[in-house]
Formats: structure tokens, sequence, C-alpha cells
């Protein structure tokens, strides 16, 4: 990726299917705001300022992509871009909205909506149709993290995520394993970043940032088995944001 060449970098931000938590994240951490806005000239970005530019740098893009007009909007979107971030597990995923991918779309538009002319298509992330530069994983995403991210583009320095899993930062705060207490909990094989914050709080980590890097899956089904635990309830907790697509086999 290209550093970008200029004194100020032009960000605009825009939200497809989502919740717009990624986004309000940047938004509600006010004491840092106009730290970030010295090294930011907002173009676009719809939480934050009511100016609306076209000519930026970098995009995030906020949610996935369930209908045709989110389709053309973002090809627009990366025709403009210099770096194209996905930003937050949905964009990157597809997200918790891609549960609606494992029911018949046809049969429930009709229950909800009866006759109602109702335009929505399967979930896909944003990589299934657009290149991506750069995915900031998280639902939501760490104010920190994209705040250091952003700070690495502006100066041209190398973008980093950590490869290491969330066992590692809930080793270090010496939370007890949920696996002891009978629970799975994916924080062997997603990526850290968060700080383990689920298991801190006694809640199984569902994946939300995607594969660490390396992971050793046989290892991860194996500690499952011998303790246990329930088959169906790992398949549902690899589903659940879609960021183990490609490792949530039959096998699981
Ligand atoms: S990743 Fe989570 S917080 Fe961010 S927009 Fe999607 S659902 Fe909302
Ligand atoms: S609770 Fe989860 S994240 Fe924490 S050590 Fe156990 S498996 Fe890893
Ligand atoms: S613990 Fe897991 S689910 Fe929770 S924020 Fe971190 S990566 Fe996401």
């Amino acid at each position: 990726m290209n550093p970008i060449n200029a004194m100020k970098l032009k960000i605009a931000s825009f939200d497809f299917t989502c919740c717009e938590g990624c986004q309000l994240q940047l938004a509600n951490r006010e004491s840092h705001l106009i730290d970030f806005f010295e090294l930011l000239d907002v173009r676009n970005f719809r939480e934050i300022s009511s100016e609306r530019h076209d000519d930026y740098d970098i995009a995030l893009i906020e949610g996935s992509i369930s209908r045709r007009d989110e389709v053309e909007r973002l090809l627009k979107i990366r025709q403009q871009a210099k770096v194209l971030v996905a930003f937050g597990t949905c964009a990157c995923f597809g997200g918790i909205n891609s549960l609606k991918n494992r029911f018949p779309l046809d049969k429930i538009v009709r229950d909800v909506y009866g006759d109602m002319a109702v335009e929505t298509l399967p979930i896909r992330k944003i990589s299934d149709l657009v290149k991506v530069d750069l995915s900031i994983p998280g639902c939501p995403v760490s104010k920190e993290e994209v705040e250091r991210i952003i700070v690495s583009l502006a100066t041209g320095s190398q973008v980093t995520l950590p490869k290491y899993p969330v066992c590692v930062e809930c080793k270090q705060q010496l939370n007890t394993c949920l696996f002891e207490l009978g629970e799975i909990c994916l924080g062997p094989i997603t990526r850290a970043g968060c700080n383990a914050v689920c298991p801190a709080g006694k809640t199984a980590c569902l994946g939300c940032r995607g594969p660490a890097e390396e992971i050793n899956m046989p290892a991860f089904l194996e500690l499952v088995q011998e303790r246990g635990l329930n088959p169906r309830d790992l398949q549902d907790k690899l589903a659940f944001y879609n960021a183990f697509e490609p490792l949530a086999t039959d096998e699981t």
C-alpha cells in the first residue's frame, strides 16, 4: 500500500448494513477528537460532521452489503479511495448480519413483510465485491487500535494488528479460563487486540476479530472434544460473526 502524500489525510466514512457502532466508537472518543482532527481532513463522516465532499484518500467502510444500491455505492467509493478500509467485523467478515444467510430469504421476507416489495440480498463482506487495502476487525472496533492505524497511515509507517490470540491478553489479566468453567471460548483461535474484554467479563469470546495468525485448529478442536463440550455450541460460536467461514466445517 502506498503512503498517502498529504499534509492532512482526507478521510471519509461510509455506513452500509450495520448498527453504526464502529463509527460511533470514533465519534464518542471526545477527549481525543481534537488531536485526531489535527491529523485529518474529514470529507464525509455522518456521525461527526455535516461536511459532504467526494474527494478523499481513505475510505472507512462500515457494514456489510445487503442491497443492490449498496453495491453501486461501494464500487464508486472504491474508484475514489486510495486506501479502502474494511472497518469493523461486519465489513471484514459479514458480521452478525450473516446470520441472515442461514435462513431461506424469500420465505422470511414473505413471512415478515407479506406482499410489500422489499429488496434484500444475502449478506456479503466488502472483499467479496471490491479490493480491500486494510482490515480493522472488531465488533465494535477498538478506538485505540483505529487511532494507532490512522496515525500509521498518516506517517507512512507499517500498519500492524496483533498476530497472537486473545488468550494471551486474557492470561495477562489472570482471568479464570472459561474452559475451566465448562464453556467453549474462541480465545485460542481469535486475533487479539480487544484486551480480552469478553472473557474478562466472564463471557466467551465469539471471535469477532477473526482468526489469529498460525492458529492450531486441530488442537483447539481436540480441546473442545476432550472436555466433552457440545459440538453444536462450537459451530454456533464459529458461525456467529462469520469470521471463521473457511474453518467452520462439518467436522466441527
Ligand atoms: S461490527 Fe459490530 S459494532 Fe460495528 S457496525 Fe457491525 S454490528 Fe455494529
Ligand atoms: S477464557 Fe478464553 S481467552 Fe481466556 S484463556 Fe480461556 S480460552 Fe483463552
Ligand atoms: S473477546 Fe472475542 S468476541 Fe470479545 S471483543 Fe475480543 S475478539 Fe471480540
